[in-house]
């Protein structure tokens, strides 16, 4: 790539004077058309400049010889020029300026003669922006690929908290979520409650429908409870056929309504399961309460481990319900009588 050629920068109206001008009317061109410099040119080919900086040199001349002042232009003029070609790039002829120490530069084509001139502070001005250009490119970059990379590690993180199968949170996602809401209903002396629901008989769905059938089961149910929990609740697949439901600000009074619902719900939703006694998909459900004045718990590990005991109790007692550990129905039951 050659980038920016001078020919893009170079203005095309030059001002020129002839080597054999004198130097009274060069001065007077410059002064009456407020000319910062003339390029001297020999039948279009540019043979030196002169600028203000050779004025005020003549000038000092002209104060001991007045009579130079009709001396030729050729007698003064910076010779030769630094010329360039019109394919010259921008970095080649900024260095050439600096290199050269030239402010003007007579642009030419191949047989010589003059067909444009850039200054050092069009080259300059070109420069710099072309490094801010390409600075403003390579921080757009930076910006677009670190939101790229941040929307890709999002995504890993996401699909590192979500179960392939289920597409809701897994057990991982459960403990963060589940050791946040613990330790916040215990700093603002707040509850929560825990639901561990299982399938019932699906070892034997899947003898029976095979595993794929299985698959798009446990889909289907993790679908229905999804939608039919509470805005605030969050669901999680906790291994195996159990699915978490998390209730935060709900007290465990609260929780057995809610939790029938779902189990009667899906009874009534009549997926044909022919090894279950009622022929239908079923699942059995196990309460756990949070925190509450009653009922302190370390760590929401506690909580699992009630859901967990009044799962087996609802098992135990003919699956397609739910049930609470005995302790838990003692302390927060047994005072309503
Ligand atoms: P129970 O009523 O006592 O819960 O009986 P169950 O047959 O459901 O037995 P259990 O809960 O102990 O076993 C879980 C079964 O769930 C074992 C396995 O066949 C099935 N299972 C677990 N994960 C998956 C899965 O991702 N896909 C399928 N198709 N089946 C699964
Ligand atoms: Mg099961």
């Amino acid at each position: 790539m050659r980038g920016i050629c001078v020919e893009k920068l170079m203005s095309r109206e030059v001002s020129c004077v002839e080597p054999e001008t004198k130097l009274k009317e060069v001065i007077k061109r410059m002064r009456e058309n407020t000319f910062s410099f003339l390029v001297v040119t020999n039948k279009k080919i540019p043979v030196g400049i002169i600028t203000e900086k050779d004025i005020v040199c003549i000038l000092d001349d002209l104060l001991e010889k007045p009579e130079i002042s009709q001396f030729p232009i050729s007698a003064f003029m910076s010779s030769p020029p630094v010329v360039l070609n019109a394919d010259t790039t921008l970095i080649e002829a900024f260095e050439a300026s600096q290199r050269m120490q030239a402010s003007y530069l007579p642009i030419v084509d191949n047989s010589g003669e003059i067909t444009g001139l850039v200054t050092q502070s069009d080259l300059s001005r070109a420069h710099f922006q072309m490094v801010e250009k390409q600075r403003m490119a390579v921080e757009n970059t930076i910006a677009v690929r670190t939101q790229e990379l941040l929307k890709t590690n999002e995504h890993f993180r996401l699909l590192a908290l979500e179960d392939a199968l289920l597409c809701i949170g897994n057990r991982r996602a459960m403990e963060i979520d589940l050791g946040c809401i613990h330790e916040t209903a215990k700093r603002y002396d707040r509850t929560y409650s825990a639901v561990l629901f299982d399938i019932d008989h699906f070892k034997e769905y899947n003898d029976e429908y095979g595993h794929l059938a299985g698959d798009k089961l446990f889909i289907r149910i993790a679908g229905y409870l999804k939608q039919s929990i509470r805005q605030p609740d969050r669901i999680y697949r906790y291994g195996g056929d159990e699915f978490l439901v998390v209730l935060p600000e709900t007290p465990i009074e609260d929780v057995p309504i809610m939790a029938q619902r779902l189990v009667t719900g899906l009874a009534d939703l009549n997926l044909p399961h022919t090894k279950t006694p009622i022929g239908v998909v079923t699942i059995s459900g196990g309460i756990g309460s949070g925190l509450s004045e009653k009922n302190e718990k370390p760590s929401w590990r506690n909580v699992l481990e009630e859901a967990d005991r009044g799962l087996y109790r609802a098992k135990g007692n003919g699956r397609n319900q739910i049930a609470f550990d005995c302790s838990t129905v003692q302390s927060s039951f047994a005072a309503e009588g």
